[in-house]
């Protein structure tokens, strides 16, 4: 096992396109961290600097005290599986499984025996003396993790290994891939943009945009807590309702949230309404997700916002209505990037989103 830590790594690609961006992250000894983001926000480009694919513009990889950047990719103990897992067409299963092991001087017999307790774990044995092109996408995946984990790295990168499986295969293979690393206890990092995928597997989540991290935290954290809009944006279906609103301070300090001619307030021992009021007229954002609204018919529920109905959607387990209440919405995407949260190498100190409206509002940071 291995810690990696990655100190202010930046990548300009030729063309001056700054892929990333001073970014810093820490990934504890067998840590499972996932990165999540946007499509071309630069997830693969760190992974295979990590691997030693790429290398670095400025910046360092540590793997736990070893200076990284300065080893050659066979010498960082890591393994790496991409979206479609590329194996020797002319071997088979077992062979592909073997390999790295036969490369590194060990006998047939003991490889073969390794290679088969493998398979067993990713439910391949009954293929092991097939060739490649006849498996299935999934079976072709847990063939390229098996081969990849046979000679038991030190770190386990995985860039999108499920994106190319239906959605049934990408479920099973999901819990395999979660259970497996944690039986080998070995430090992960795993790229993907599917939020889904982020909050079951990972034991934190870094949220990346434009080359640098966001947020860091465990799912649950970024979830409930996110540090930037962007960030509650990008996690959760359907996605949160992110609405501008100005803060009013009524009698005795309870805040309420004008949002256009609609109005709520806050519980008073609510954290955000004891901030909140010592900033009448502030400007925020207000971020709700639909399972904190309910649809109500009476009219003198508190807190309630009025709305026509503008399409209703089932979705099996639960139904989404749309709602038009007049209020005007916040696209996180089009907010502009925030401080960068690399400002610590221990990212998890990112601000969380209180923290941001706080130094929104010029209060200070809470200790
Ligand atoms: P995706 O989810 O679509 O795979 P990503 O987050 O993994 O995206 P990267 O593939 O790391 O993003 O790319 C980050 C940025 O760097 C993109 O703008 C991409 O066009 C650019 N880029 C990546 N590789 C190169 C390269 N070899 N030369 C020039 N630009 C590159």
């Amino acid at each position: 096992m291995t810690a990696i830590r990655l100190d202010a790594v930046s990548k300009v690609f030729e063309g001056e396109h700054l892929a990333v961006d001073e970014l810093s992250l820490q990934i504890d000894d067998g840590e499972f961290m996932v990165l999540l983001g946007p499509s071309g926000c630069g997830k693969t480009t760190l992974l295979r600097m990590i691997a030693g694919l790429e290398r670095v513009t400025a910046g360092e990889i540590w793997f736990g005290r070893t200076l990284g950047t300065r080893l050659a990719p066979r010498e960082r103990g890591v393994a790496m599986v991409f979206q479609t897992g590329a194996l020797y067409p002319n071997r088979t299963v077992q062979e592909n499984i073997m390999f790295p092991l036969q490369i590194a001087g060990q006998d047939d017999v003991q490889a073969g025996s390794t290679a088969a307790g493998l398979a067993q774990i990713l439910s391949i044995e009954s293929v092991l003396d097939r060739m490649p092109r006849t498996l299935s996408g999934g079976q072709r995946q847990r063939v390229a993790i098996g081969r990849a984990l046979v000679r038991r790295p030190q770190v386990f990168l995985l860039d999108e290994p499920l994106s190319n499986l239906d959605a049934t295969m990408r479920t099973e293979l999901r819990q395999e891939i979660g259970a497996m690393t944690r039986d080998l206890n070995v430090t992960t990092l795993y790229v993907t943009h599917d939020q889904v995928e982020a909050l079951t597997l990972a034991d934190r989540i870094a949220v990346m945009r434009d080359g640098r991290i966001e947020d860091v935290g465990t799912p649950t954290q970024v979830y409930n807590d996110p540090a930037t809009a962007f960030v509650a944006g990008f996690l959760g279906t359907p996605r949160i309702n992110l609405m501008a609103a100005t803060v009013r301070v009524t009698a005795h300090h309870r805040v309420a949230l004008d949002l256009g001619s609609q109005s709520i307030s806050l519980d008073p021992t609510d954290r955000r309404s004891l901030i909140l009021r010592h900033h009448d007229g502030a400007e925020v954002i207000v971020g709700a997700r639909s399972s904190a609204f309910s649809l109500i018919t009476t009219e003198d529920a508190p807190n309630q916002l009025t709305g026509t109905i503008r399409a209703f959607e089932f979705h099996g387990q639960q139904s989404i209505a749309f709602v038009q209440c007049g209020i005007e919405v916040v696209d996180p995407d089009k907010i502009g990037r925030v401080a960068p949260a690399h400002a610590s190498p221990a990212a998890e100190h990112a601000p969380s989103f209180l923290t941001r409206i706080r130094s929104r509002l010029g209060l200070a940071t809470p200790p």
